[in-house]
């Protein structure tokens, strides 16, 4: 019988997750039934909706229950098949979570061509995150020719491809990131137009000074300071397609200081924006297809380019998320498990 090694909840983080709020156990996968296939997970996912599945609270998903294995995004090899189109040997996208090995229905599984692109695009530019970028723009977004693009997290999966699909839309694009290097990358690397970083004493400054005639597109990755600096800059029928609140998904409770709601309200009406919240999976049935045939070439020849941060060994998951959420990553992060 084969066996697992797997990363559970073991209590409802309080803030930032602790090493006890998981349980490492190795336990029994069940027989093979049909149209499933046993997976060894090479590569898994670690991304910020993640935090939330922790949570108990009320949201798009539903929790991980005490006691399961943490869910997500994998590229696996087969070991075994009861479906004859997955062959074993064969190097699959599939949601096999926080584990080492994983049965899983073959109907979830999409088969990767590694001569097409590196297999660990699936998680990051031509997974899921590349499409959130890809959705959020194409459907709320809309960047016009000259217009001001601004997005928070920008050396991430989704931002990085946020401001790219920007520049192809002829708008300028503004990054917004934490130090030093990642802020050089952005315009190195990303080909943004400005970049900023966020824990700058005079980041409201320097943002006006980045956006001289107001910002056309938010798209928020992150909340808090950031888009205090930004919602006064938005600009008369500005958008922001609403992706992630980053920086409170470890938060307690909300922020001290006065209540901004009529503040944000007030500022939505009088400059008509459009502010819509999105999860990428409202658009992946209809246009996934879109993306793949779109943004794969481009990241074939390097047109849209990306960043992986790849953690080695299955044992750095916790930690390794633990830095998403503060953005120790650089890049799409990415845990190789034993046996990549
Ligand atoms: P990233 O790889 O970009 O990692 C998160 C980054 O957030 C960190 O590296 C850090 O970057 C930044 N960050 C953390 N705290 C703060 C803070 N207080 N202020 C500003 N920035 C902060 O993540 P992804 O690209 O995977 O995801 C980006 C966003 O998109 C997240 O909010 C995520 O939840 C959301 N998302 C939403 C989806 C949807 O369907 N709606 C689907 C996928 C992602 P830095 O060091 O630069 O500050």
């Amino acid at each position: 019988m084969a066996t697992t090694t797997r990363i559970a909840l073991a209590e409802r983080p309080i803030g930032e997750p602790k090493d006890s709020d998981f349980r490492i156990e190795t336990v029994d996968l069940p027989e093979l039934e049909p149209g499933q296939a046993l997976l060894e997970t090479l590569y898994l996912s670690l991304d910020p909706y993640m935090r939330g599945r922790m949570s108990a609270a009320k949201s798009y998903a539903k929790p991980v229950e005490i006691g399961q294995p943490m869910v997500g995004a994998t590229v696996s090899r087969v070991l075994a098949s009861t479906d004859d189109a997955i062959t074993v040997g064969d190097v699959v996208l599939g949601y096999g979570g926080w584990q080492t090995h994983s049965v899983e229905p073959t109907s979830y599984l999409r088969v990767l061509d590694p001569l097409q692109a590196p297999v660990t695009t699936a998680l990051g530019v031509l997974g899921m995150p590349g499409f959130t970028a890809y959705a959020g723009m194409r459907n709320i977004g809309q960047p016009k020719p000259g217009e001001a693009v601004v997005v928070a997290a920008a050396t991430g999966p989704v931002g990085s491809m946020v401001g790219q699909l920007a520049k192809l839309a002829g708008a300028r694009a503004v990054g917004v990131a934490g130090g030093a290097q990642k802020v050089a990358m952005l315009t190195d690397e990303f080909g943004f137009d400005a970049a900023i970083d966020h824990r700058a004493d005079d980041f409201a400054e320097q943002l006006g000074a980045a956006t001289p005639d107001g910002i056309d597109v938010y798209f928020e990755n992150v909340g808090g300071m950031v888009f205090d600096a930004v919602l006064p800059r938005m600009n008369l029928y500005g958008r922001i397609p609403l992706c992630g609140l980053v920086s409170g998904y470890n938060a307690t409770a909300l922020p001290d200081g006065p209540d901004r709601m009529g503040l944000l309200m007030g500022r939505i009406l009088t400059s008509s924006l459009l502010v819509r919240g999105f999860i990428q999976s409202e658009f992946a049935p209809t246009q996934m297809a879109d993306f793949l045939s779109d943004i794969g070439p481009k990241v074939a020849d390097g047109s849209i380019r990306y960043r992986e941060d790849i953690v080695d060994g299955f044992d750095q998951t916790i930690d390794a998320f633990r830095g998403l959420l503060t953005g120790r990553n650089v890049g799409k992060l990415i845990v190789k498990v034993t046996g990549a």
